[in-house]
């Protein structure tokens, strides 16, 4: 299927991330949340990210400013009628999303794709709610979605093969990597990151070391480009809270339990870089 024009729904970290990518590559974007200030500061945020790319020179100006006009700002929903795949990037949250791709099923065109980046939710269970379940798949794009290669492709149960080859061929387009795995809580990627990162907020909580300390140790230790507690607050307490719940719930071992200082930090709006407050300040 040839792609042209997509639709991004959710213009936050990970929605803006994969618009910058998506238009970068040619793709005429539409992306869309529920308030205007919402896709304004989705905007802002890419066109900031796209200077820093400039400075790099690892773009162009002119290549710059044909991208950013590539990208239109929408608070419509039915904006995904005349678009010819769509990716999902609203909040993780099960009843949210299951409403959305009901919503999305019946606005989109019958051919058109529905992805989610979603971390942890069940794509068979979001297909599941559609009529075309077989169209329903995981594009899992990583933070910060312009300098991260993986994409986690997750066939759900109902999947085809057809949908999985498109969103494979769509991803090596973009420039990055896909890799496919199946449908299980947590897939892979945060199925072994986030019960490492909750271990580390645990170490906190329980005073076996700094928070600097921490991220050191696994920094200098592991070869990890940055610390556990660095990276929660770079993928938001709020998404690390829900995953950990999904994998709590779903794997029903205690072992997944999500730290009460992780429940606390979220309970007090410390949702890390998006809100200027987490582990660190920004
Ligand atoms: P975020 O909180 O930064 O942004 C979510 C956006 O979705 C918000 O702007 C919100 O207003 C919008 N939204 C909520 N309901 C909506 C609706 N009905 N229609 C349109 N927009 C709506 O969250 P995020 O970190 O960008 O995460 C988005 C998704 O990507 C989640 O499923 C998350 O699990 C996943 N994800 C996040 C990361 C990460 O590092 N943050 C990495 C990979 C995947």
């Amino acid at each position: 299927m040839d792609i042209k024009k997509a639709a991004v729904i959710g213009a936050g970290t990970m929605g803006n991330g994969i618009a910058h990518v998506m238009c970068q590559h040619g793709l005429q974007v539409t992306l869309i949340d529920i308030k205007d200030e919402f896709v304004q500061r989705g905007l802002t945020t890419i066109r900031k990210n796209m200077e820093r790319e400039l400075k790099k020179e690892k773009i162009t100006a002119a290549h710059m400013e044909e991208s950013l006009g590539r990208i239109t700002a929408s608070t419509d929903l039915e904006a995904v009628k005349n678009v010819d795949f769509i990716v999902e990037a609203a909040t993780e949250n099960e009843a949210l999303k299951l409403e959305l791709f009901q919503k999305l099923d019946t606005l989109a065109g019958e051919n058109v794709i529905l992805a989610t980046n979603t971390s942890s939710i069940s794509i068979t269970k979001i297909a599941a709610v559609t009529k075309r379940s077989d169209k329903v798949i995981g594009m899992h794009f990583m933070n910060p979605v312009p300098m991260m290669k993986l994409v986690e492709v997750i066939r759900g149960l109902q999947t085809s093969d057809e949908t999985t080859e498109t969103v494979v061929a769509l991803a090596k387009i973009l420039g990055k990597t896909p890799v496919e795995v199946n449908d299980y809580l947590g897939f892979i990627a945060n199925r072994i990151l986030m019960p490492m990162i909750n271990e580390a907020i645990y170490a906190l909580m329980e005073g076996v070391a700094t928070k600097e300390a921490i991220d050191e140790i696994m920094k200098l230790g592991m070869a990890h480009p940055m610390g556990p507690l660095t990276l929660a607050d770079l993928i938001g307490l709020d998404t690390c809270l829900s995953i950990m719940e999904v994998l709590h719930q779903g794997l029903g071992d205690s072992k997944y339990r999500p730290c009460p200082l992780l429940k606390k930090m979220v309970d007090a709006g410390y949702l890390g870089r998006k809100t200027g407050r987490g582990f660190y300040q920004y």
